[in-house]
């Protein structure tokens, strides 16, 4: 088979615009996907942003009267990637965030500003573009979720179409009755369509109506089809379970690389751990730890929200002291949990730091000088930070869910015995006991350094995950008989 072309669809992409994960894997996955013979054009809203990095973009295609006022497409070429941007001043032309306004209101009009995106992507789906018809829409989470159903609807010849979720809590619920503004009709108002307990879910759409739907971990895609984890949505995704599939994300690996890193203190690689002593140091320094070489480090560099668990560490924190570990939390988000660390290192100075904000030079740092990192999530689709962990020979200390199954091997007595271990993996519920046993194995230089060695050796590229996608991609297109 040649070539196969994408149209992605997404509201997020690096490095235009990025609130979370979201936004790596747009801007990453179709550079990985050109060694697959993939080429992927993305089509993202015309965000302030957006618009200032494309100013030699050329419109390739007008529409007059987009939802209340004229849009045109322009297209440009942005580190490696190949863009549509949807310019709609009307929708997009207005300070503040992707999704909310100063103040962190969601926009009053999201409904109208993601339909538009779909209806945008549907367009160019079906051909609008000349020169460009693509082989493939891949629809990213709940703003992308209705071009599928766009197409579903349209009855012409279409695309195969995938839906991709990111993060199942994000499930784009608006009122019902704007099922007819936003132009779907009558009969998509069902259970087998848009509607999800008596809103119109635009994640929703996707998940119903796409070919094929993936996530971003093979645990992840089971635990979404159980109750616990499927949000309401596990009914539709068992019953969708053959057209199902997990994908791990992967990490910019020339960006996320010890052994040229111009962000940390010293370079190292895994033959020559020794120069990660002056990481350690540059990290107790800047979080104003005791420069102690010998106690373990474990760190945190993450949201502070409730799906990332780390109340379980404020709960704990005495006896996590008790163990004589230094603690360095790098976070942003809930303010009860800001301040509870901000508490805890005011009392536990030389012990715990904590710096508030998100800082990617430090995150950079940290990676290179900690020895674990600390992931203890409620749930997580994939996560990225273990990656990068993975990747400095920090060794990642994670609960046992989604994406932090899939990529952590837990350093058990097998695996130990076996030399294949890459960090610890809890049970959810079992923090202390797995705090415990990093703090044992700490106490084994030799065994530690076996682990950091191995983790170091994982391959937390893109490769693997462009392969699949492309694999996938090519199952669909055979499966069409295109
Ligand atoms: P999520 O997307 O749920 O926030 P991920 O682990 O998938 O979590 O991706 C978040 C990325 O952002 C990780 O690479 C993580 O290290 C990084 N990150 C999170 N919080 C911060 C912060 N405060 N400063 C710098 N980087 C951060």
């Amino acid at each position: 088979m040649t070539g196969i072309r994408v149209l992605a669809v997404a509201s997020e992409i690096y490095p235009l615009v990025k609130t979370g994960g979201l936004a790596d894997v747009t801007g990453a996955l179709p550079l990985a996907l050109t060694a697959e013979d993939v080429t992927t054009m993305t089509l993202i809203p015309g965000y302030p942003s957006v618009l200032a990095a494309l100013p030699a973009a050329e419109t390739v295609f007008r529409i007059p009267d987009l939802f209340g006022g004229p849009a045109r497409l322009l297209r440009g070429m942005v580190a490696g990637l190949d863009l549509l941007a949807l310019d709609a001043p009307h929708l997009y032309h207005r300070p503040g965030g992707p999704y909310a306004g100063p103040g962190g209101r969601d926009w009053p009009d999201n409904a109208m500003r993601f339909a538009a995106l779909a209806r945008a992507a549907a367009a160019v789906a079906e051909g609008c573009l000349p020169g460009f018809v693509p082989d493939v829409l891949h629809a990213h989470d709940w703003q992308a979720g209705l071009s599928p159903a766009f197409l579903h609807y349209s009855g012409t010849r279409r695309p195969g179409t995938v839906m991709t979720i990111h993060n199942l809590a994000f499930q784009g619920l608006f009122p019902a009755d704007l099922l007819g503004p936003i132009g779907l009709p009558t009969h998509a108002w069902d259970i087998d369509g848009v509607e999800f307990h008596g809103a119109l879910s635009y994640l929703k759409a996707g998940i119903a109506l796409a070919d094929r739907i993936t996530t971003v971990s093979p645990t992840y895609a089971n635990e979404i089809r159980t109750p616990e984890g499927g949000m309401g949505f596990d009914g539709l995704l068992r019953a969708r379970s053959g057209v199902l599939h997990g994908i791990v994300n992967g990490i910019d690996d020339a960006v996320w690389n010890p052994a040229a890193d111009p962000l940390i203190a010293s370079t190292f690689d895994a033959r020559h751990l020794g120069r990660r002593a002056a990481n350690k140091r540059a990290v107790q320094d800047r979080f104003g730890l005791t420069r102690s070489p010998d106690m373990l480090l474990l760190g945190v560099i993450s949201r502070l929200t409730r799906q990332k668990g780390l109340d379980q560490l404020l709960d704990n924190l005495p006896a996590v002291l008790g163990l004589g570990i230094q603690l360095a939390v790098l976070g942003t988000g809930e303010p009860a949990m800001e301040d509870g660390f901000a508490a805890a290192a005011a009392a536990n100075s030389g012990q715990v730091g904590s710096v508030n904000g998100y800082d990617e030079p430090l995150a950079h740092q940290m990676q290179a000088g900690l020895d674990a990192l600390l992931v203890p999530s409620r749930f997580e689709p994939c996560g990225l930070t273990q990656l990068c962990a993975l990747r400095y020979g920090t060794l990642p200390v994670v609960a046992r869910v989604g994406g932090l199954a899939d990529t952590v091997i837990d350093a058990n007595e097998a695996a130990l015995a076996a030399g294949t271990g890459t960090g610890i993996q809890f049970p959810p519920g079992m923090f202390m006991p797995a705090i415990e046993r990093t703090a044992a194995l700490w106490r084994q230089p030799a065994a530690w350094n076996r682990l950091r060695r191995n983790a170091m050796r994982c391959d937390v590229s893109w490769r693997r995950p462009a392969a699949q996608y492309a694999r996938l991609y090519r199952d669909l297109i055979a499966e069409r008989g295109s």
